[in-house]
């Protein structure tokens, strides 16, 4: 018997080599090379993504411009899956938010938040999370397993079937923006949420641009400057707190990745500029890190990084050891943060009535043991 490593671990389930291979979350290079095994022409391949990624289609039936005989091919190799819809739920304010059942019964939620100008969708990275942020739902259940590609993306391409956003529009979308700020720490997931967000941002399938995406970190130092180099998107940091006396109680990973690592790795982010500074994210937390003298070492700690601070209002959830600042508290707040000329908006929650806000998503999904995931009854 071999022995697995941490990240076998948590990977996803292996594909049933007997089952139809699933094709969304394989690359254009990917594809090609199951092309070649059949013996199809490489541009068949740009036929082929048109139809999964710009139209939206899992029946091979509807790809007329490929070959009667050629669909039939495909159709007995492979499936364009989605994962199932467990529950679909929308708020009063126009949020809405799926609970997304996969392949083994595992589920993850990703919601969708309407603005005037634009739609943000919040993905999922993970079922669970390893971090414990005390003042977070998803910290409350542990790391089940990682996401796929195909799983990440399949949340994108539920929302737009539910939107009814097929074919990809060019103006005037209900999914504008994508937050990688659902469930789990997309920084512990990088490999398949890099292969996601690569194929989300090809221009000729789902297209959104590299502009529009937002990766939200509580602060894996090693992997953020590989996330700026390769993928170019903008970084969210969920910093918290100003002092690692605090942080380390509020934000466990800082004790492996304090804040003087954290600051330089986002002063070094690459492609940050004023014009692309990074988001910080500070959820307000009554007497706990909403004084005046946090806020003005918030300022200090940040002189120099072109900067833009979300200040998040608490949302509660059933047990949560906190408690939202006081409107007064945060206006405070803010005011020292806009007087040192930083962007700093309070952001409105969206869909608190259906824990579709920030840090208020969790599953049922819980970690089989050895022998239940060996087969045993459970
Ligand atoms: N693990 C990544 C991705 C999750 S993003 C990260 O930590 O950045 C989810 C955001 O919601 C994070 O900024 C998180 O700190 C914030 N959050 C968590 N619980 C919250 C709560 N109860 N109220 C408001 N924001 C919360």
């Amino acid at each position: 018997m071999t022995r697995s490593t941490h990240a076998d671990h948590f990977a996803p389930p292996p594909e049933d080599s007997l089952a139809p291979r699933n094709l969304v979350g394989l690359s254009r290079d990917d594809l090609a090379a199951e092309f070649a095994a059949l013996g199809e022409p490489a541009f068949r391949v740009g036929q082929l993504w048109h139809w999964i990624y710009h139209r939206g289609v899992t029946d091979f039936a509807q790809m007329t411009n490929l070959a009667k005989t050629l669909r039939a091919r495909l159709a007995e190799r492979y499936v364009i899956e989605r994962p199932g819809v467990a529950t679909a739920q929308r708020s009063f304010d126009g949020t809405r938010k799926w609970l997304l059942r996969f392949g083994d019964g595992q589920e993850a939620e990703s919601v969708h938040i309407p603005e005037e100008d634009r739609g943000t969708l919040c993905v999922s990275s993970q079922v669970g999370c390893t971090l414990t942020c005390r003042f977070c739902h998803t910290g409350t259940q542990r790391l089940v397993r990682n996401l796929s590609p195909a799983e990440i993306l399949g949340q994108i391409m539920v929302a737009r079937d539910a939107l009814g956003e097929w074919p990809s529009p060019a103006e005037g979308r209900q999914i504008t923006n994508l937050v990688m700020m659902g469930m789990g720490e997309p920084l512990y997931n990088y490999d398949n949420v890099a292969k996601a967000l690569k194929i989300v941002m090809d221009g000729e399938g789902l297209s959104i641009s590299k502009r529009k995406i937002t990766l939200s970190t509580a602060g894996v130092v090693p992997a953020m400057k590989r996330c700026g180099e390769e993928l170019n998107v903008n970084l969210a940091v969920s910093l918290h707190a100003v002092t690692d006396e605090l942080r380390d109680q509020i934000v466990p990973l800082n004790k492996k990745y304090p804040l003087n690592q954290l600051i330089p790795a986002c002063r070094d982010y690459p492609g940050v500029h004023n014009a692309r500074r990074i988001t910080f994210e500070y959820v307000m937390l009554k007497d706990v890190n909403d004084s005046p003298a946090d806020a003005r070492e918030l300022v200090r700690l940040l002189k120099g990084i072109p900067a833009k601070i979300n200040l998040i209002p608490f949302n509660p959830w059933p047990g949560a050891p906190f408690e939202c600042s006081t409107p007064e508290a945060i206006q405070r707040f803010a005011r020292i943060l806009n007087d040192a000329a930083l962007s700093a908006p309070v952001r409105t929650p969206r869909g608190q009535d259906i824990m579709a806000a920030c840090g208020q998503l969790k599953s049922a999904s819980r970690r089989l043991k050895a022998a239940e995931r060996a087969g045993a009854p459970a």
